[in-house]
């Protein structure tokens, strides 16, 4: 039976790539092609540029209070048709359906709510200097932008940058992954019958080197919004470099999870669980190098296997599971060469690190990977170092507070951190010390959009939420008015 394209989305319409070439995306949890993805070129790019920059004349000029309504309209429009955009993300990205419908579906309509109303409460700066007039400021919409995603949290990561570039009068050409394109094809019907104008968000569907290169060289784009990973952003600061693009850069992380004698015992193991397997592992928010302080070291092992041991893994359509399936083939065979070098680096597997053996007969070739801890590494091995990115993490006993700051920041990486710990003090003044981005006490990725997300070091470039996104997508200007 023929697989089901999908098609690009240029001007309110969806229309074949140019080339006229499709791949095939894979289902994860059941190795096998799903749907065709148009294998999009610079002509396509080309195309949604022209309905783009047109789109921006008018829309750039629409009032905040129009773009708002509209806004409003996409989220409710992502609520109504909550049920098939979780089962088409579980299918897609292989995460499970428990997880698309608490987390990433519901989270892809608040990030248009949140930008409505963010634009609607935003206030300028002004200023009198006196004896020669008064300054304000404005902010202008800066033109069409690049918004390139990645798969593992497909339109919750999307919207997160269709919703504030929108909201601030630009249009976008958004690319998103290759494996994960199929509710970023949903959306644009839902833009569509929210109202939003023809060609002011368009889908560009494809690969990275072709469609993805094609936004970042282009000389007319002058704005790149980011998320993936690191080597990735190198090669995207390189290329666009010449054109002098304003780009925000959101990349991987290896972050620590830092568990104090002193902690609430059951919540950091419980959280602890969460934020190393949670999403398979594959949210760049995740814990994968945890350190525990050595009074508690092996009861937080023993707790922390037992639960491993516990989790459910296999099929991601069933409401009980708890880890899916990776994303890909080449990624299952990329995070099992972690575990098979930990071993080669002296680490000791205490619990999972292959396929499940109780998966069902439908799910033989699905890309399933237990959850893996592995002990008895030191700080300087590759797998304590390299991310990995899947169910995978590394725990280590520390002595003193000195100590765990010094290889938590021995890291190319400052994306997050979290810590355990009920003493207050100490809290205060080990999150200080931490290189990162974002420092979580005693909880994990909760996050109020209100405040500034990005990474340090090899993590990023910028920060997005709240006033810091308006910043990215906005060019702020002084007018001074003389007296
Ligand atoms: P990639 O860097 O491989 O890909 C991200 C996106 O970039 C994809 O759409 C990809 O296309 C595209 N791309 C690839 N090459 C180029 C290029 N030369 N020019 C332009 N675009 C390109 O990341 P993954 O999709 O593998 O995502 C996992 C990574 O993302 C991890 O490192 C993770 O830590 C990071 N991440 C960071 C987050 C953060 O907030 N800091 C949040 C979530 C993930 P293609 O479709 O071909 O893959």
């Amino acid at each position: 039976m023929a697989l089901t394209a999908i098609d690009n989305f240029i001007n309110n319409e969806f229309v074949k790539p140019t080339e006229g070439a499709y791949f095939d995306t894979f289902n994860p949890a059941h190795g096998v092609p799903h749907a065709q993805i148009p294998d999009s070129t610079k002509a396509d790019v080309d195309l949604a540029y022209k309905a783009a920059s047109t789109a921006f004349t008018t829309w750039s000029k629409t009032t905040k209070a129009e773009r708002a309504r509209i806004l409003y309209k996409i989220a409710d429009l992502i609520d109504a048709r909550q049920d098939e955009f979780v089962r088409a993300e579980s299918k897609d990205q292989g995460k499970p359906i428990s997880l698309a419908k608490t987390v990433d579906i519901p989270r892809a309509a608040y990030n248009f709510r949140f930008f409505a109303g963010r634009i609607l409460h935003s206030v300028e700066e002004a200023a009198e200097l006196e004896g020669v007039g008064f300054n304000y400021s404005q902010r202008m919409p800066i033109g069409v932008a690049g918004l390139i995603s990645p798969w593992n949290l497909p339109l919750y990561l999307l919207t997160w940058k269709i919703a504030p570039c929108i909201a601030c009068g630009n249009t976008a050409i958004c690319k998103p992954s290759e494996f994960t394109s199929l509710t970023a094809y949903m959306l644009c019907s839902v833009l569509k019958d929210a109202g939003l104008p023809a060609g002011v968000v368009n889908m560009v569907f494809g690969t990275g080197m072709k469609a993805g290169q094609a936004l970042v060289e282009h000389p007319r784009i002058p704005l790149i919004s980011f998320t993936g990973g690191t080597v990735t952003g190198a090669k995207i600061i390189a290329n666009s470099a010449p054109h002098f693009k304003k780009l925000s850069l959101e990349l991987g992380g290896k972050n620590a999870n830092i568990i104090f004698a002193d902690c609430d015992f059951e919540k950091a193991l419980t959280t602890s669980l969460r934020s190393s397997f949670a999403n398979q592992g594959e949210i760049c928010l995740c814990g994968s190098r945890i350190f525990v302080e050595r009074p508690i070291y092996e009861k937080f092992l023993n707790g922390l296997v037992d639960g491993a041991k516990k989790l459910k893994v296999g099929d991601p359509s069933a409401h009980d599971t708890n880890l899916g399936a990776l994303v890909s083939k080449e990624h299952w065979e990329k995070v099992k060469s972690y575990i098979d070098l930990g071993v080669k680096e002296g680490g000791k597997i205490e619990c999972g690190g292959d396929k499940p053996a109780s998966l069902q007969d439908e799910f033989q070739n699905g890309y399933f990977l237990e959850p893996t801890i592995i002990s008895g590494l030191t700080p300087s091995c590759r797998v304590m170092r390299e991310e990995i990115f899947g169910p995978v993490v590394t725990i280590y006993a520390f002595d003193t507070e000195e100590e765990v700051i010094q290889i938590t920041n021995d890291s190319e990486y400052g994306l997050s951190c979290s810590l355990w710990t009920e003493n207050g003090r100490r809290a205060r003044r080990v999150a200080g010390e931490i290189q990162a981005g974002t420092v979580w006490v005693n909880t994990w990725m909760a996050r109020d959009l209100r405040m500034p997300f990005g990474g340090m070091k090899k993590s990023g470039l910028g920060r997005e939420g709240g006033e810091h996104s308006l910043d990215f997508y906005t060019e702020l200007k002084t007018i001074c008015l003389a007296d």
